[in-house]
């Protein structure tokens, strides 16, 4: 008899009870760090992930839970495979990831508009303006960039002048 072989969807299934280290309430399907599965012939699994940001200490713990993940399911021949590039984006971050991010306390990645209009003048671009975050609390836009780095370095801190609460910003990159 063979030995019951997992389906790539199936793998994709239970990697989507895989909780970020460090955001809790995201899957790393959610976070958009899973970018493949395959399931080779021989039942072989391998899966794909691309760190959110070079050097994201997290990355390892990722790969850890995964493993770990897979292996109480009973995959046993299992690779985990890090690809570089295309390097990972926010925009693969789902609709439901947001939302989770948001009702964790974190505002989630908005996009930046980035005017280039001037560039056409010859005037030099001008410095990038943090983005405009909507208050995860309250919902109000006035808010302010009170440092680059929040609790990681994948986030900014700011607070909103509202309700005054600091959060989180999931940097957009
Ligand atoms: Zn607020």
């Amino acid at each position: 008899m063979d030995a019951p072989t997992v389906t790539a969807d199936q793998v994709r299934a239970w990697l989507g009870e895989v909780p970020d280290p460090e955001i809790p309430v995201i899957s790393v399907v959610d976070l958009g760090i899973v970018r493949d599965v395959t399931v080779a012939g021989d039942g072989a699994c391998v899966v794909t992930i691309t760190p959110t940001y070079s050097g994201c200490p997290a990355m390892d713990v990722i790969a850890e839970d995964i493993e770990r993940a897979l292996r109480a399911r009973g995959v046993d021949r299992l690779r985990i495979a890090t690809r570089l590039s295309p390097a990972w984006t926010t925009d693969w971050m789902s609709d439901a990831g947001k939302a989770a991010l948001k009702g964790y306390g974190i505002a989630p990645p908005v996009q930046q508009v980035i005017d280039i209009s001037a560039l056409a003048h010859g005037v030099k671009r001008h410095a990038i303006r943090p983005p405009d975050v909507a208050c995860p609390h309250c919902g109000s836009m006035h808010t302010r960039l009170t440092s680059q780095f929040g609790s990681t370095p994948c986030k900014a801190l700011y607070q909103c002048l509202d309700c005054r609460e600091p959060f989180d910003y999931f940097k957009c990159h």
